[in-house]
């Protein structure tokens, strides 16, 4: 199917602008994607129209805000296929949804001596929650190795699993590599043992269509602000069976059922886990973000940005001494590279005054930086608005700075 890339453009009222006197080329997708006027002007209509607390409220806007509310949570249900709409824990993202896990199915299941498994390409917010706990309870925490092209290494992954073994975590897609995990195959062996998953999906909601009962994973986590919403809104999906034998994770209005100073009772899901005023808001924003990507498709948004991709890393591999980091046969819209001795940050800065936006330096991921000995990398990494003439500007660039550097 074909699709006018550049109709899509006019939705990104942020893409139109000239940085250092250049037009602006963003290829900065997998650290914050871009918002469509669409979002943009759903989360306006809030505060122009009907900004109130949700849930409490008994007057009109109140309804209105909480039905609003309530339909994004559907939204995400429906987009990520979940059983319940209560399996759906708004958070502030990933990393509050990771530390959301982390604290309360440590505080419930987890004790000292037990494990908990993450692999060498994980961002660094689902790794260090997990060491917290380790500090805290006694856990130990394992790692997947992963081969030279950026693959997880299968077969030590099964000799680390054990009876030991009470979460295993592990990312989706990896934000510096861009490598495809083998989700299923990871849940499959661990359900083998009864031993739960956890799925980071913020470098895959974007991209991948997920089906959470199809996977059939305990976990997934993700955040707004790279699927076209906006900040400070994000998911953590959860099977009911976990959620409802976990611990809170914060205290405070709308989590609990009654509060005395005898004993506190708490909420059903999913307001057992949404202490305080929810961000309604983003919420909102990512609702229709949601019907945005609904409305493109998953599958040709996939289709698009994999041709990118493949187009770039043909392009890029031309230039002299350039290697390109993450190689594995499933990748999806990231490209990191070096090239020569070229220091990242150079070669970001040099690339910012071409009005061309890239992510440099460890990605949030400086384990895997440390197992390839490097300091960093320069990434590329595609959205739906990007085309292949700024592909172009981006190889122009590199091969002129190399040049410069040579
Ligand atoms: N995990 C992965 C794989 C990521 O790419 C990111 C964002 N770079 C995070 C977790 C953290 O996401 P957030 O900052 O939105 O919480």
């Amino acid at each position: 199917m074909s699709i006018d890339i550049q109709k899509i453009r006019n939705d990104f009222p942020i893409l139109n602008q000239t940085i250092h006197g250049k037009p602006l080329v963003y290829l900065d997708n997998a650290a914050t994607t871009q918002t469509p006027q669409q979002v943009i002007d759903a989360i306006s209509d809030v505060y122009t129209k009907y900004n109130s607390n949700i849930h409490r409220g008994v007057h009109h806007l109140s309804n209105v805000c909480t039905e609003a509310h309530e339909q994004s949570r559907i939204k995400v249900q429906q987009f990520i296929n979940a059983k319940h709409s209560h399996e759906v824990i708004f958070t502030r993202g990933t990393t509050e949804a990771i530390n959301l896990l982390s604290f309360s199915f440590g505080e419930t299941f987890l004790k000292a001596g037990d494990e908990v498994i993450v692999s060498n390409l994980e961002h660094h917010s689902n790794i260090v929650p997990w060491q917290l706990l380790e500090t805290r309870l006694g856990i130990k925490l394992r790692v997947i190795p992963i081969t030279d092209e950026g693959e997880l290494e299968m077969d030590e992954f099964k000799k680390l699993l054990s009876d030991k073994t009470k979460l295993v975590a592990v990312a989706h897609v990896s934000n510096a590599l861009g490598t495809i995990n083998p989700i299923k195959e990871i849940i499959d062996l661990c359900h083998a043992q009864n031993t739960p998953v956890m799925i980071d999906g913020a470098q895959a909601i974007q991209h991948i269509k997920v089906d959470v009962q199809e996977l059939d994973c305990d976990f997934y986590v993700f955040s707004g602000h790279k699927l076209y919403g906006p900040t400070g809104i994000g998911a953590l999906y959860g099977k009911e069976e976990w959620l409802n034998k976990m611990h809170p994770y914060q205290g405070g209005g709308e989590m609990i059922q009654t509060v005395s100073f005898e004993g506190t009772t708490f909420n059903e899901l999913p307001f057992k886990f949404e202490a305080g005023t929810p961000d309604y808001n983003g919420a909102v924003g990512l609702g229709v973000a949601i019907d945005y990507v609904n409305e493109i498709g998953l599958e040709t948004i996939a289709n698009y940005e994999h041709e990118l991709l493949e187009y770039a890393t043909e392009k890029l591999l031309t230039i002299p001494g350039l290697k390109i980091y993450g190689t594995a046969k499933n990748k999806c819209s990231v490209v990191s590279f070096l090239v020569n001795d070229i220091h990242p940050y150079d070669m970001g800065m040099m690339l910012d005054k071409m009005g061309i936006a890239v992510r440099t330096g460890h990605h949030c991921a400086q384990p895997l930086m440390q197992r390839y000995n490097i300091p960093g990398t320069v990434r590329a990494s595609f959205a739906i608005y990007n085309t292949r003439e700024e592909v172009d500007q981006l190889v122009e660039g590199v091969t002129r700075i190399a040049q410069i550097f040579a």
